[in-house]
Parts: structure tokens; sequence; C-alpha cells
């Protein structure tokens, strides 16, 4: 009986011969210095820089604090991870001689939840305070887009709230689907509430409560809500220079601020102007044209079409001027009017057949939008 015996003892010590190493790179590390960091030799090396290379690894993208799982079996590396974000992981594995890498699917989620920012100091601020990143704040003034301007009207003791799909991976929030509802309390705005509805056509948009569109054939304001790190932090109030003194209004920027078309349209000008920098124009209906001064970079040709949120360049502080800001000039017929003082007319209001339809569809996230908050954690 002691055959079975010494044999089943063989297997225990074979189970236990795995040897899982978790690091991070550092550092000033390179990926060849954390694999023979971690016990590989010269041969190993090679191998599992060629079949990530295979892969698509870009090494030049190697950066600290990268993950690394490696997984031995009997004292030889069998199985290597690398994790370079939350979406992008790399996988190498040995089968006898052969080594194989590819890069890993990461298992997204979806989930749908309401999210809550009270503005204290700036949306920044109030994303973070509420646990979420960033980019919710991006997202929501997208929805709103035609009537805040979320440079100039976001004030202290506003609140928004969303009902939003959450995109997932490993756990951690990666990035914000659609927005299916919304709603804005605000001291400057008023009370704003967005419902995003599927017309029989399957295009989606954004509805108010009575079935009027929350779109315009203008957006409230030329410059791009964007998480802008240069500068002001992503907090600034413009300095506004009012229509009158030089036919347009200025809108103090960080350098860099994503500049987009107000409405659809084609790029009449692209290019140098001696007061004016760098500077797009752009015709749209009704004889209407826009005018976007001082800009750093200049993403469109002349002749373009362009469509209402396609960003055009980035503010500067090019041609005439004395700091980073956007002068935004609108014409009608040739003259130029005050942007600010406009009431552009809303889009075709859902027909009314489709009302029954589009309150039974948004009754559940309504109730969301109105639910009570929950207390602040
Ligand atoms: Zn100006």
């Amino acid at each position: 009986m002691l055959a079975p015996l010494a044999l089943s003892l063989a297997l225990a010590v074979t189970g236990d011969s795995t040897l899982i190493k978790n690091r991070h790179l550092e550092r000033n590390q390179t990926v060849a210095s954390a694999l023979y960091a971690a016990g590989l030799d010269e041969a190993t090396v090679d191998s599992v820089q060629g079949a990530l290379r295979a892969a698509e690894f870009d090494f030049k993208r190697a950066r600290p604090d990268d993950q690394l799982r490696f997984v031995f079996r009997h004292g030889q590396l069998d199985l290597f991870e690398y994790r370079r974000s939350l979406l992008k992981e790399w996988q190498v594995r040995r089968d006898a001689d052969r080594w194989t890498g590819r890069l890993k699917e990461v298992e997204r989620e979806t989930r749908v939840e309401v999210v809550q920012l009270q503005v204290d100091s700036s949306v920044w601020d109030a994303a973070k305070a509420a646990g979420e990143k960033p980019e919710i704040a991006v997202t929501l003034s997208d929805v709103f887009a035609w009537d805040i301007d979320f440079y100039r009207d976001v004030q202290k003791g506003d609140v928004m709230r969303a009902v939003v799909e959450k995109v997932l991976a490993h756990g951690k929030v990666i990035d914000y689907g659609r927005v299916l509802a919304a709603s804005y309390k605000g001291s400057t705005v008023g009370n704003k509430k967005s419902f995003r509805y599927q017309l029989p056509d399957g295009t989606e948009s954004y509805f108010l409560e009575d079935g009027s569109s929350a779109r315009k054939t203008f957006l409230k304001s030329p410059l791009k809500f964007a998480h802008v790190t240069s500068g002001f932090g992503g907090r600034f109030h413009p300095i506004l220079n009012y229509f009158g003194a030089h036919n347009g209004v200025d809108y103090g920027t960080p350098l860099g601020t994503p500049v987009w078309a107000v409405a659809d349209g084609s790029v009449t000008k692209a290019g140098w102007d001696n007061g004016g920098g760098n500077m797009v124009c752009v015709k749209h209906v009704m004889s209407f044209e826009t005018c976007y001064l001082h800009l750093s970079k200049i993403d469109v040709k002349p002749g373009q079409r362009v469509a209402q949120k396609d960003v055009i360049g980035e503010s500067g502080s090019t041609g005439l001027s004395t700091g980073p800001h956007l002068h935004f000039g609108l014409k009608r017929g040739g003259v130029y009017v005050n942007p600010l003082g406009q009431n552009f007319p809303r889009a075709d209001p859902l027909p009314k057949e489709l009302l029954a339809d589009f309150r039974s569809r948004t009754e559940d996230v309504k109730s969301q939008l109105d639910a009570m908050p929950v207390a602040a954690h």
C-alpha cells in the first residue's frame, strides 16, 4: 500500500508548485528589466517580448504602475499578464516551447444609475464629491447644450440629476454611456428636464416633458464644455466683453478649450486673418454666419460641411489678442447681431400621436429622476 501513497504525495507536490508573482512597473523601469527582475532568464524574456510584440503591444506606452502578473509552474514561467489600463490587457502563454501573446478582451458591463451633482465651487468638484468621474459633467453638458452654457450659467447651489448608463470594467466606472434623462435646477437657468426617446425611424433625441424638442438650430455656447486642465483647472468664469464694442462676444478660456460649431453649416473661412488670428467662419441656414477668432488650432477646411457640435478648433490667443480667449461673432444677412440676444426656435416637437408612447416609455426614468435624493455619503 506504499506505492499509491507516494503517488498522491507526488501529486500534491505538483499541485503546490504554482507560484504567482504580482508586480507593477517601477519608475524608469522597462518591460524587459521588469521581466528580468521577476527572475526570468534571457531566452524567456526574449520569447515573452516577442509574443507581446506579435500581439501589437506598444512598448513605448508602458507606464509606471502598469500591472504585471507572472504564473510559474515547476519553476518555469507558464503565463504572463500585462494590464496597462482597465481596458488593455495582454496575455502571454507558453505551450511546450511556443509562446503566444494576445490582447485580452476585458469584459464590460453597463449599469443604469442615478447621479446627482450639487454645485458648490465647480462642476468638476461636484462630480468628484459625488464619487463620479469628471467626464460626467461633459456628458451632461451635452444634453443641455441648447439651453445652458456650462461655462457661464452654472452657479453655486445648482443641482443636476441624471439617469445615466455607466460602463464598468473590473468593477470600476470607465465611461458614461447614454443619458436617459436629466434635470437641472439652477438659479440662472431655472428648471430643465430632458428625456431621451427613440423615434420610429430609430434615431434617438432629447425631448422635454411636454414633448417639445430639447434641440435648437443654434447651441447656447460656442465653447464645448470639456475637462481642460491647463490654466484655470476646469474652473473659470469667462470675462465677457459684451457685443457692441467690437461686433462679438469674448469668452475668456484656458488655452486649448474645444470650440464647436453652434449650428450645421459649411465653412466659409478657415485660416489666417490679420486681427482675428486663426479664424473660422461657418455659414448656416436663415442667412446666419458665425465666426470664431484667435484660435490656437483649426480643425476644418474651407468648403467643409460641419454639423452642430462638431469641434472646429481650439481656443487660443492668435492675432490681436492680449490673452487666451474666444471672440465669437454672429451675422445675419451680413450684419453683425448680438449672439446673446438671440432666441432661437426649438426643433420640431414630437408628433401628437407619439406623445402617449413617449410618456409611457419615459415613466420609469422620470420617477427615478424625481425620486428623493439619497443622502450624500
Ligand atoms: Zn473680441
